[in-house]
């Protein structure tokens, strides 16, 4: 079993009571009381270690851990001894200072935690320590926990719990050690710490509570990570790109793999840009097979990186002939056989989004007039989705060179005008694919002179809002509208389609992302 523990800084033994209550009734399984600056009477401390309602760990983290305890060892040892009397089922104690004197508890029988932390990152001699502690007759649990370099950090966690000498409590902290924190119960780890507090939805779970940075609320664990779900086979798939903490594809994800009863968990996966970074990291996950990494969503600024990769990577490796010509892939589908397939599925969430508005098949979209506004990332896998079927595009952009570039590329399907000519435009279908009007920018449009002849149809592909100014004044106008929301529930299923085998549900998808931007 892994607990949910929750550490608990104790001043006043009731209050510390309280707190329990309150983390027991939020799902904790265990309780730290951190005790490093309690000052009361030591049999104060030792009736709250009877009274807990969860078993307890007994820390008193001194300054030179990392912890707020900054008086006398000789003090600290004894109020840990008179702890000890109590019978609490664990007691933490530093590496260094069990080094020091390796009789210091020696009166307690419960189960002695040897721990070591580094906040400022991966301490040199880890495995020295682990083996150290491995090898200390009076350590019962192994705790090591460092702040995580990169996601490749949890990989030596896992490693270290895999080992499972003894029971191992193995922790990153900060953004990219999130991982371990999760995914602590697939690996068997003795616990994992949580805040009781609530969690915080906006930053992918990660809560500004908590004793170490990093950690998330046990609602977030359980609701957001499926922590009741997880297993040692559980299939691990995530977001990667820089920043992640507020992508909506977690919350969606995981929702589906519940739905679905699908044995999976969702993670924000954050990687610096650049392309040395992807593939270090990408390497790592994927020839760590206990990991059992089996997809990502790939965003800015990694989605050129990711076809790279799968180039370079194995010659079995796959790529969506059209996500070469777009130049960029969403997403990473990891095969039976641990061979790579990189596709983009922002293309077909487009086409299909504009079939569905206008009640076409895919074959009719050729007969189609497409204006796109703008030429980035995003207009390039419209267009070249447009292109592809052979509707008629015309791009509309500020940098008219970048409108050239992309008219150039998917001749004769393209041509390129600059946003002024929105308003002698003629289009069945006006996709804004810039940010004009995205979220905080919300009273702006990308178009400011409408044309004569109307498009039948808009289509924002921004989702932030989910109703944009430019979906309002086209609906002002008679236009039927499309909102950047149903593109993004459109590529998020297509992923779930391809990972999981299973079909997506869509409703639900849309209900979070909806539920979560309004
Ligand atoms: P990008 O690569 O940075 O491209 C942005 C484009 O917008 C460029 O062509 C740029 O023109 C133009 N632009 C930006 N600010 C402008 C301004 N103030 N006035 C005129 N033109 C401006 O960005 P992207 O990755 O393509 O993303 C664009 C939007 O697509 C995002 O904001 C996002 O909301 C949306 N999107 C939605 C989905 C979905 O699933 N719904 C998926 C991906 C993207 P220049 O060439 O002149 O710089």
């Amino acid at each position: 079993m892994t607990y949910l523990a929750v550490a608990i800084f104790v001043n006043d033994p009731e209050s510390a009571l309280a707190a329990v209550a309150l983390a027991a009734g939020r799902g904790a399984e265990m309780v730290e009381f951190r005790i490093d600056q309690f000052t009361a009477d030591p049999r104060k401390l030792a009736a709250l270690i009877r009274r807990s309602p969860l078993p307890c760990i007994v820390t008193c983290r001194p300054v030179w851990e990392g912890g707020l305890y900054d008086g006398d060892e000789t003090h600290r040892l004894a109020t840990l001894r008179a702890a000890a009397e109590a019978q609490p089922a664990y007691i933490d104690l530093e590496l260094k200072a069990y080094l020091r004197d390796p009789d210091a508890l020696n009166n307690f029988t419960g189960g002695l935690i040897l721990s070591s932390h580094d906040f400022r990152g991966r301490p040199a001699d880890l495995f020295q320590s682990v083996e150290a502690m491995v090898h200390a007759d009076a350590c019962r649990v192994v705790k090591v926990a460092w702040t995580a370099r990169s996601l490749r950090d949890n990989v030596q966690a896992f490693e270290l719990l895999e080992a499972g000498h003894k029971p191992t409590i193995a922790l990153c902290m900060g953004e990219a050690g999130l991982p371990s924190r999760v995914l602590a119960k697939k690996f068997g780890a003795l616990l994992t710490f949580a805040s009781a507090g609530d969690s915080d939805t906006t930053s992918g779970g990660i809560t500004s509570g908590g004793t170490a940075p990093g950690q998330v609320s046990i609602d977030t664990l359980k609701k957001l990570y499926r922590w009741d779900a997880l297993r040692p086979d559980t299939r691990v798939f995530g977001v990667i790109g820089q920043p992640v903490a507020h992508s909506m594809s977690p919350a969606i994800h995981n929702a589906g793999f519940d739905a679905a009863g699908f044995n999976g968990v969702y993670l924000p996966l954050p990687i610096p840009p650049e392309y040395e970074h992807f593939k270090a990291t990408v390497t790592t996950w994927l020839d760590y097979k206990p990991l059992d990494f089996r997809g990502a969503s790939v965003t800015i600024p990694h989605k050129e990186n990711l076809l790279r990769f799968t180039a370079e990577h194995d010659k079995r490796n796959e790529i969506e002939p059209l996500a070469k010509t777009i130049g960029a892939a969403n997403t990473l589908t990891v095969r039976d056989d641990g061979s790579l397939y990189a596709s983009n599925t922002d293309y077909a969430a487009a086409l299909d989004s504009v079939c569905d508005a206008m009640k076409l098949k895919r074959d009719q979209l050729r007969d189609l007039r497409i204006g796109v506004i703008g030429a980035g990332g995003a207009a390039r896998a419209v267009v070249a989705g447009f292109a592809h079927v052979g509707a008629a595009v015309t791009v509309f952009n500020r940098t008219p060179a970048r409108a050239e570039q992309l008219a150039t590329e998917f001749s004769p399907f393209v041509a390129a005008a600059s946003l002024d000519a929105i308003a002698d435009s003629v289009c069945d279908v006006l996709i804004n694919c810039t940010p004009i009007g995205m979220h905080p920018n919300v009273d702006a449009s990308p178009v400011s002179h409408w044309p004569k002849q109307l498009p039948g149809v808009v289509f924002d592909t921004i989702y932030n809002p989910v109703e944009t100014l430019l979906l309002r004044q086209a609906a002002a106008r008679g236009c039927v509208t499309i909102g950047g929301a149903e593109m993004f529930v459109r590529q998020a299923a297509a992923q779930f389609r391809l990972w999981t085998g299973l079909p997506a549900p869509a409703d639900l998808f849309s209900r979070i992302l909806v539920e979560r931007l309004e």
